[in-house]
């Protein structure tokens, strides 16, 4: 209890999240932004910054994917036991969400650096025996079914998870919203400042936004309108209407549905984008919010590998506090690195084997393609024209793992899904093919660090920003991605890795492009220059390594958007 009650005074910034990865056991995170939420409080930790995390428990997980015989995903429930790795805290608050009072408690998880850094993370749960059956399951299920549900969810997080640090007694300065689940946390903030000199109007007190401003970060993550979190009215009168005046929510989160990147947009002060060119596409969204771009990293202690890691060791001593020291990546012996890589590819083919019995070879070049099954990220391109991949793999084989879960409601990433497998299937007798289900963090370890070449073919621009080629960059896989997200700032053709295609080019076109890559490029320097190959591995250790960390984008946090 004492190491959080010193924890308490000295920490003055709140990162609000929907979901976190904070280690495989606790399955309180889907994919992507909750990876990037738990590398950053990884950074937070180490770095000593004064920042306390909130998020929900779900004890149900986001869901655990089995594969069937027809190759089909079936989604299973991925519970997980909070006693085992958290604490529920003596506090309490009550919500009024619709006709009852909902009540809310905290458990706390300790993050610690290997540093001695720590920072606490405050799961919500409203599994309590005062609640109605009904909203006991509130905080269950990650991107749970249905609106009016995940609305109650967006309630206990953002204007809960407010409410819940008053109780603690913390005092926060600046409030960061990581994406717009939490964006109700700025609006209920706002009731807290009626606006001085405002008259009573007929739609009831004004308020003073700006001093909500000062206090709140927004970091958005999504370049297309469509893919925004909206409620309709009805239900944000019924279930937010006790606690929040929903004409004001009208002003600022859009006259038809309540949008809650709009409503966080216009209550943040500081706002970025997670790359470039995701900040310029959100630019021309929302041309009248300044949009700064602070590109995401990761946090490369936690996903090099072991025997990597002991090669930055070697070169790099403090690189796991100032990953820029990976700069020095290129004066790690060859035989050093290659015999690191393979013993990880080893690894990774004896989990493919665990897995789904499929047999492959350290000694043929292995492609990767672990990402979110969903129409945009294009899982389905490389297999575009199979004639023709089949050709090259004659000449030069290959062999192919994949990985990643479909969400429930998306039929078009179920049936990419069984596509795959029927390629897989079709394909047996000239490329070994293999897709290992149930991706998470504990799988991508060993995908990123075990792969040679490190595919992605998202439809430009609906990539925000993407990490997983970064954490294969840092174990020496190398980048075969389309430009977009954070690959155009990391991209050095021939040296870092390599585009499919140029920037802007037709993406009809990308198919062709992925082959004649791979056909004339990548596949000759595996097999007939391997001094080159590891050359550019080295290459994307050091000069991605040492730029898209999460060490760095917390620092630019801390200074830019924290320290206003
Ligand atoms: C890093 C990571 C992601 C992010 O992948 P991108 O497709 O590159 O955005 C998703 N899921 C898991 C399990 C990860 O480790």
């Amino acid at each position: 209890m004492s190491e959080f009650a010193d924890l308490l005074p000295r920490t003055r910034i709140a990162y609000f999240t929907m979901e976190i990865a904070l280690r495989p056991e606790m399955h309180t995170y889907a994919g992507g932004l909750g990876v990037l939420a738990g590398d950053t409080a990884r950074s937070c930790a180490d770095l000593s910054l004064p920042v306390v995390f909130v998020t929900l428990i779900n004890r149900e997980g986001y869901l655990r994917q089995e594969i069937n015989g027809a190759g089909s995903q079936v989604v299973k429930p991925d519970p997980w036991t909070p006693e085992d790795w958290a604490r529920p805290l003596d506090a309490m608050i009550a919500l009024e969400i619709g006709d009852r009072a909902v009540w809310v408690r905290p458990w706390l998880y300790l993050l610690r650096s290997p540093a001695g850094g720590v920072v606490p993370v405050l799961l919500l749960d409203t599994r309590l025996d005062q609640n109605d059956p009904e909203d006991r399951g509130i905080t269950d299920s990650l991107y749970g079914d249905g609106d009016e549900y995940r609305l109650k969810q967006e309630i206990v997080l953002g204007i809960g998870g407010v409410r819940i640090l008053n109780a603690l007694g913390f005092a926060i300065e600046t409030f960061h919203m990581n994406e717009g689940h939490s964006a109700l946390l700025a609006a209920s903030l706002l009731c807290r400042y009626p606006h001085q000199f405002g008259n009573k109007t007929a739609d009831g007190l004004k308020f003073d936004a700006d001093r909500v401003r000062e206090r709140c970060v927004f970091t958005t993550h999504t370049p297309v309108e469509a893919g925004h979190d909206k409620f309709d009215y009805g239900s944000v009168e019924r279930f937010v209407g006790k606690i929040l005046p929903v004409d004001q929510l009208r002003l600022l989160g859009g006259e038809n549905h309540l949008n809650m990147t709009r409503l966080a947009l216009n209550l943040s002060g500081f706002i970025n984008g997670v790359a470039e060119r995701h900040a310029d596409i959100t630019r021309k969204m929302f041309p009248v919010f300044r949009i700064r771009e602070i590109t995401n990293g990761i946090h490369v202690a936690t996903w090099a590998h072991p025997a990597v890691a002991k090669l930055y060791d070697k070169v790099a001593p403090s690189w796991r506090h100032e990953p820029e020291e990976l700069v020095n990546a290129d004066l790690i012996e060859n035989e050093a690195i290659w015999s690191a890589h393979q013993g990880a590819k080893e690894e990774l083919i004896a989990e493919v084997k665990r897995l789904t019995g499929q047999e492959l070879s350290p000694d043929i070049p292995l492609i990767a393609f672990a990402r979110r099954m969903t129409g945009y990220k294009r899982p389905d391109l490389l297999f575009e024209d199979t004639d023709r991949l089949r050709r090259i793999a004659k000449d030069r084989p290959f062999q192919v793992v994949m990985a990643g879960k479909a969400h429930p409601n998306d039929a078009t990433g179920q049936a990419i899904i069984r596509e795959l497998h029927e390629h897989a299937r079709k394909l047996s007798d000239d490329i070994p093919m293999a897709f290992l289900p149930d991706y998470g963090m504990s799988l991508a370890k060993v995908l990123v660090s075990g792969a040679d070449i490190w595919l992605n073919t998202p439809l430009p621009p609906y990539e925000a920003s993407g990490t997983s080629g970064m954490k294969a960059a840092v174990n020496g896989g190398l980048n075969l991605s389309v430009l977009d997200g954070w690959w155009l700032e990391g991209w050095i053709e021939g040296d870092t890795g390599w585009s499919i295609g140029a920037d802007g080019s037709d993406p009809k076109r990308h198919a062709r492009m992925l082959y004649d890559k791979l056909e004339g490029t990548v596949l000759p320097l595996y097999y007939d220059d391997r001094r080159g190959w590891i050359r550019m591995m080295k290459e994307a250790m050091g000069k991605i390594g040492c730029r898209f960390n999460s060490q760095r984008m917390m620092r630019r946090y801390a200074s830019e958007a924290y320290l206003k």
